[in-house]
């Protein structure tokens, strides 16, 4: 993958950058925040890894600005341990994942090539429907009711599981799994911020609810609302 690395610790910058390197991947290092945004918009890399706290502009402003010019880009927040308002805030803003720092650099490297793969196993047909949402897998596009709908990398990935098999319930580990690659530590809470932020894409104001919450147990896409009890 072409990955820009912003982060302004020097040290820690050149030992991500060389460990991707020795992996196969392409990596450049940023280290200020207003850069950084020119590099990411001007290169369109497949994966930029996003400090929070840059000289210049915050890394909270360079993923709104890339959401906001619909840089198709994978965003891998590096947040504090512990943070969980960081990560909260993260993700809300349009992040993929998040990676808590101090890492070890493997599990930086094994987070890399699980957001290398895509979240859904491969469609049958290049073009699922449920409803008036439509979406073409090779192309990676969604509309609802004829409307382009713009989604993260993650964001298609987890509604791609959902179209493959409407109806079904997914649970908020399985998602986890299937979207993320998480094999461990499983942050039922960011599959929850993801769905909040499909369901304000292609549900809020757009036509009828199709993504649904059954509590406790976990999600379904389909037309008309499941019977708690009946789950
Ligand atoms: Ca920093």
């Amino acid at each position: 993958m072409r990955i820009l690395i912003v982060e302004d610790e020097p040290d820690l910058a050149r030992h991500i950058r060389a460990a991707l390197l020795r992996h196969g991947h392409e990596a450049e290092v940023e280290g200020d925040g207003t850069i950084a945004l020119r590099t990411a918009l001007r290169q369109r890399p497949d994966l930029v890894l996003l400090d929070i706290n840059l000289p210049g502009l915050s890394g909270y402003d360079i993923l709104a600005q890339l959401r906001h010019e619909k840089c198709p880009a994978l965003v891998l927040m590096l947040t504090a341990r512990g943070e969980v308002r960081d990560r909260i805030k993260g993700l809300k803003a349009g992040a993929d994942d998040y990676l808590a720092k101090p890492f070890a650099i493997d599990e930086l490297i094994a987070r890399v090539a699980a957001l290398s793969r895509r979240g859904g196993a491969p469609a049958e047909g290049t073009t699922l429907q449920v409803a008036d949402l439509k979406m073409n897998v090779p192309q990676r596009h969604v509309t609802r009711a004829g409307q382009t709908i713009a989604l993260s990398p993650r964001e298609f990935d987890l509604l791609q599981v959902f179209m493959q098999e409407p109806g079904r319930l997914f649970a908020r580990t399985e998602l986890c799994e299937r979207v993320w690659h998480h094999d461990r530590d499983y942050d039922t809470r960011m599959v929850d911020m993801f769905i909040a932020r499909l369901r304000k894409k292609i549900d809020v104001g757009v036509g009828e609810p199709l993504l649904h919450t059954l509590r406790s147990v976990g999600y379904t896409l389909r037309v008309g609302a499941p019977s708690e009890t009946s789950a």
